[in-house]
Order: C-alpha cells, then sequence, then structure tokens
C-alpha cells in the first residue's frame, strides 16, 4: 500500500507550497483531520534551483510567519528581505545604474518579509506538515480521481504501484498542472500576456557593490557616497531589485543557501520572446539593456544552476471553491503576475479560504452559502488587481510614472488588501459584506489611477535623473504599521472609509504633480480624482476650505522625490 489508510478527510494533490502550507493550516486549525498529501517530486528537493517564487511581501510575511507559525524557520534559515527596489530608466542602454532613479526602502520596515529559497523551505514545510500528523507521500503521482459531493476519489501511483483512496474533500494544489480546473473545463484565459526567463548561480552578485564592480567606467566617490547614503546599512543587496525600461524588469533576489535569482520579465510587444529565450541570447539582450548586469552574470557563468522559462504566465479559473468539497489553491487556481510578488498572497488567501471551509464542514457546519461568497470574493479581488499590471508594463521606461506608479500601489497595498488580510477579515464573509461600499470605492478608483498612470506617460514619456523615493519614509512607515495592530470590527470598518479618503487624496497629488510637470497649475484640492484628466482644468469644487489640506502637505512630502530631484543630487551625481 502507498498509503496508510483507504479513507481520508482530506487529500491534497501536489505538495508544493500552497499544497503543504494549506495542509499545514487545516492540521493547525483542527488537528483530529485525516490529510493525505500526495506529491510528484522525491523529497528532499534541492536548494536553489527548484522552482521560481522566492520574493514575499507583507501579506505572505505575516501568513507564512504568525498564521503558520513558520517565524522561527524564516528568521534562522532564510533571508530576511529588504523590500521591493526599482531602478527604472528610459534610455537604451540606459544611464549607469548609480545614476538612475531608485526607489526602495533607505531601511528595513517593521512587518518582516523574507526571500525564500523554495527548496529548502518546502524541505521544511515537508517536515513540519508530517509532524502536525499529514501523511506527506513524495515521489508519488495523482494518477486520476473522480469528484463526487457523496464522496470523491484519488488514485496514487508509484512505479507500478497504485492505491485508490477515498475522500471527503479533494484540494487541487498541483500548480500549472491545474488538475481540477482542466477535469472540469473552468480554464479562463486573461488579456494580460507577458513572458519570464530565470536562472539561477551558485555565485552571489552583490548589490550594493555591483556599481563599483561593474560600471564601466567605475563612479567617482561623490557618486558612490551617495548611492551608499540612500540606504546607510548597506543592506540593498537583500531587496527584489529591478532593473526597467519600457515593457520589461529583470529581478536579482538573493537566497539564503548563497545563490542569486536572476530573471527578465517582459510584455513581448516591447522585447519579443525569441530575442532572450536562451542563456546566450539572454546575455546579449542584457549587454544591449542592462549591461551592468550582463557583465556580473558573464563572469559566473560557471556557477550556473539553471536556466528556465515559462510563456504567458497569467491565467485566470470560472471557479476555485465548491460547496461540493473541493477546492483550488495556488497556482492550480488563478495567478497574475510576479511583480509586487503578489504570489504568495494569493495562496495565503486562497488556503485561508479552503481551510475555513474545510473545517467548518468536518465540524457539521454548513457551507453552501460560504462556498459561493468565497469563490466571488476571491475570484472577484483577482480580476480587478489584474490591472495592476495589464497594460502596465511600457511604464516601467518611464521613472516619473513609474515611482507615482509604485507609490498608489504600495499605498494601495497597504490601504485596502493589505489591512483586510493581516487583521484577519479578507476572510471573514460577514464583515466583507459590510465594507463592500468602501472596496467598491476603492476599486473604481484604482482602475482610474491605473489608466491614468498610462495617460501621465502618453503626455510625457519621462527623463532619466537620479532622483530617489524612498517607501519607508514616515507616512508610508506609518501607515505599513497599522497593517500589525489589532483592531475591532467597528473601528477597521471606520479605518477604511478614512483609507478611501486618503487614497483620493494621493490620487489627488499625483494627478496635480503630473499636471503641474506638464505646466498646468493645479490645486490638489480642486482635483476630483475620478474625472480629472491631464491638460484640462479641475472640475473639483475649488472649495478653499476644504480640511484635508494637512494630509495633503504629508502625501505630498511623501512622494516629493519624484518631481523635485534635489539641483546638488543631480549635478554631482551627473558627473
Ligand atoms: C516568473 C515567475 C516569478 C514568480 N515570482 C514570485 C515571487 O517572487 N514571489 C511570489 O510570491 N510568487 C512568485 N511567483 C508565483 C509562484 O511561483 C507561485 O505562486 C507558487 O510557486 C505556486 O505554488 P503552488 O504550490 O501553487 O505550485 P507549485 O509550487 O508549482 O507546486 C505544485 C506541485 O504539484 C506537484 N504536482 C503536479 N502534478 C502532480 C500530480 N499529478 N501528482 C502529484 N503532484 C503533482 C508538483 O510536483 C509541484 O510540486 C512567480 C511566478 C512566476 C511565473
Amino acid at each position: 500500500m502507498i498509503t496508510d489508510r483507504t479513507k481520508y478527510d482530506v487529500v491534497v494533490m501536489g505538495g508544493g507550497l500552497s499544497g503543504l502550507t494549506v495542509a499545514l493550516q487545516i492540521l493547525q486549525r483542527r488537528p483530529q483531520t485525516s490529510v493525505l498529501v500526495v506529491e510528484r517530486q522525491a523529497h528532499p528537493v534541492p536548494e536553489a534551483a527548484h522552482k521560481v517564487g522566492e520574493s514575499t511581501v507583507e501579506m505572505a510575511g505575516h501568513y507564512y510567519g504568525e498564521v503558520l507559525g513558520l517565524r522561527d524557520h524564516l528568521e534562522s534559515a532564510e533571508l530576511r528581505k529588504m523590500g521591493l527596489r526599482y531602478y527604472p530608466a528610459v534610455q537604451t542602454p540606459p544611464p549607469p545604474l548609480s545614476r538612475r532613479a531608485e526607489i526602495g526602502p533607505g531601511d528595513f520596515l517593521p512587518l518582516k518579509t523574507y526571500q525564500l529559497d523554495r527548496g529548502r523551505f518546502e524541505n521544511e514545510l515537508g517536515e513540519r506538515v508530517t509532524a502536525a500528523g499529514a501523511e506527506f507521500r513524495h515521489g508519488c503521482r495523482v494518477q486520476s480521481f473522480d469528484l463526487d459531493r457523496s464522496g470523491h476519489t484519488v488514485t496514487v501511483s508509484r512505479d507500478d504501484e497504485r492505491s485508490t483512496v477515498d475522500a471527503r474533500w479533494v484540494i487541487d494544489a498541483s500548480g500549472r498542472r491545474a488538475l481540477i480546473k482542466r477535469k472540469l473545463g473552468l480554464e479562463e484565459s486573461v488579456g494580460h500576456d507577458c513572458n519570464a526567463v530565470w536562472l539561477r548561480l551558485s555565485e552571489m552578485i552583490w548589490m550594493d557593490r555591483l556599481i563599483e564592480e561593474e560600471e564601466d567606467p567605475p563612479p567617482d566617490d561623490t557618486v558612490l557616497a551617495e548611492w551608499r547614503a540612500r540606504v546607510p546599512n548597506g543592506q540593498r543587496w537583500r531587496a527584489t531589485n529591478h532593473l526597467m525600461g519600457r515593457g520589461y524588469w529583470a529581478w536579482l533576489i538573493p537566497l539564503a543557501s548563497g545563490s542569486i535569482s536572476v530573471g527578465l520579465v517582459a510584455d513581448p510587444r516591447c522585447v519579443p520572446f525569441e530575442e532572450v529565450n536562451s542563456l546566450d541570447k539572454l546575455l546579449g539582450w542584457l549587454e544591449a539593456n542592462e549591461p551592468e548586469l550582463a557583465r556580473a552574470i558573464a563572469k559566473r557563468r560557471d556557477s550556473l544552476q539553471d536556466f528556465r522559462m515559462l510563456k504567458h504566465y497569467a491565467h485566470s479559473c470560472k471557479q476555485v471553491f465548491s460547496a461540493d468539497r473541493w477546492a483550488l489553491t495556488g497556482e492550480a487556481g488563478v495567478f497574475t503576475d510576479p511583480l509586487y510578488s503578489p504570489g504568495s498572497d494569493f495562496i495565503g488567501i486562497s488556503n485561508s479560504w479552503t481551510t475555513e471551509l474545510v473545517t467548518r464542514d468536518l465540524d457539521g457546519m454548513r457551507i453552501d452559502e460560504l462556498a459561493p461568497l468565497a469563490d466571488t470574493l476571491y475570484l472577484g479581488s483577482f480580476k480587478s488587481l489584474l490591472g495592476t499590471w495589464e497594460d502596465q508594463y511600457p511604464l516601467m521606461g518611464n521613472p516619473q510614472v513609474w515611482a507615482g506608479k509604485v507609490c498608489w500601489d504600495v499605498f494601495g497595498y497597504y490601504l485596502a488588501f493589505g489591512v483586510l488580510f493581516c487583521t484577519g477579515r479578507l476572510i471573514d464573509g460577514a464583515f466583507m459584506e459590510s465594507v463592500a461600499e468602501h472596496v467598491a470605492r476603492f476599486t473604481a478608483l484604482n482602475q482610474r489611477m491605473q489608466a491614468f498612470f498610462r495617460e501621465w506617460d502618453d503626455a510625457d514619456r519621462g527623463t532619466d535623473s537620479p532622483f530617489f523615493v524612498d517607501p519607508a519614509g514616515p507616512l508610508f512607515r506609518e501607515l505599513h504599521e497599522t497593517l500589525l495592530e489589532p483592531i475591532d470590527d467597528e473601528r477597521l470598518r471606520t479605518r477604511l472609509s478614512e483609507n478611501v479618503l486618503f487614497a483620493e487624496d494621493l490620487a489627488r497629488v499625483l494627478m496635480a504633480g503630473a499636471a503641474r510637470q506638464l505646466g498646468d497649475a493645479v490645486e490638489p484640492a480642486d482635483i476630483d480624482p475620478l474625472v480629472f484628466r491631464l491638460g484640462q482644468r479641475p472640475d473639483g469644487d475649488g472649495d478653499r476650505g476644504y480640511d484635508r489640506e494637512e494630509v495633503i502637505d504629508r502625501i505630498s512630502d511623501a512622494v516629493a522625490g519624484i518631481w523635485r530631484p534635489s539641483r546638488e543630487r543631480s549635478a554631482a551625481m551627473s558627473a
């Protein structure tokens, strides 16, 4: 027998990141649950060159650290991360890295995030899930399965052996194999069309040293001092560093096992896949577009651990949760885009909904209303968030617009999704229904702003300038800290309504700033963000008694770097 039993409460098909974590979450909530996890790859899996999906952001840091209790492993065996850093550029080839715009935190933020060595992390998860009481069968395949509300069956194979087991719940965590999605014909395409190639090198690239080692000619002492002063603790290398131009970004992600993960993600309208789909082609393309990175990789070529690629990675699904006791989690369901590292955030959400449904059902509660609500909320967020990436890749070649978009996207993440998830309310159906109006206002505003960034880029293609925006400044930090505060329902509802007002003010500041750069003297307080268009007079009421001037001033300070690069700094760095 491959399995110890013939009947389980839950069978998880696929024991990668989402499968192992959903099993752990269910067992932590309801330890007596019988869980079988079936994983094709034998454990231990290799470190470093295992899977892509190494960078986490706040929601995932909270999910893995607090919800699943993995903080000890994250602190001792993975790398604490120093945020997301962007270096957008207009020109090709771009200015030397030290003289490009930089948007990235000057220091660590309180809610910890990590760079995950996926092999190391999944090996640890395999051990934890077994210790929690799951039967983890690795080196085994899900051969076939049948879904039937009165009892599902799953056939597991290893070499010539077969076992068929009964399951009350089947969770599909098979990643892009998407076992249930394919069987039930739930595939749904999305308009967002980008591709990725990536590799791992066992010899680290130290981001803080890249400009000294690879810029040609090397930067002088003034430029070097300026570059170092932006991140005084010398921890830039711990970030997910993004080198960007029109239609693409290249990532550098350090791993605790000592390797570096490097990838290129691109809109094929700007970077045809055929130009980068082999190591030699990628290096040739980088030489022309990101020369410092190209040289750093070429020097370490002997330490290459893998080279992989994926076309058209975004995908959707018609349904992910069913009252008929099946669920899809992780990439077996939906995937948006790797920019901003939302993959693990979505795993946290889909796993949490799955755990809610499974444990309620096993405890004899009804889920026939909750399952469709969970499905609507989860897929609704996925669809509304897609606009964050769809058609936005060209903006990566416009430093000012990109900086504005990053500020908008980061603040929006803290103000809406982040606070709802970290306070546990995103998977509280009744609470979510009670704040539907705030969510709808955020959604409408986000759609408008994503379109506005394209309009701004059309009106002004931007300039290369070594400005610096620090998303760890006081206002960013203040909002970040609200993610950690315990808060009751009533207070959270009030906070969400205040957050909508804050988001509207942020939109006003960004719109007025863009208009002023184009020569129109526009006051933020006069702008109605849902209707304002560049080149037009704002049709706000011009009420000078506007009572949020102070908020607008604070937001204006926080994003000031976008518009006002210091003359002295520019002079020093353009040498
Ligand atoms: C280019 C790119 C970059 C990304 N970067 C990030 C990032 O920085 N941060 C982030 O959070 N996310 C990122 N992601 C997303 C991230 O990769 C996914 O969210 C994550 O890997 C999904 O985990 P999963 O467990 O759903 O799927 P997987 O990790 O693929 O696991 C699925 C498992 O199912 C197993 N399996 C499949 N079929 C069977 C079968 N028949 N029987 C048994 N087992 C089976 C497989 O062996 C595998 O282990 C990125 C994605 C892409 C495409």
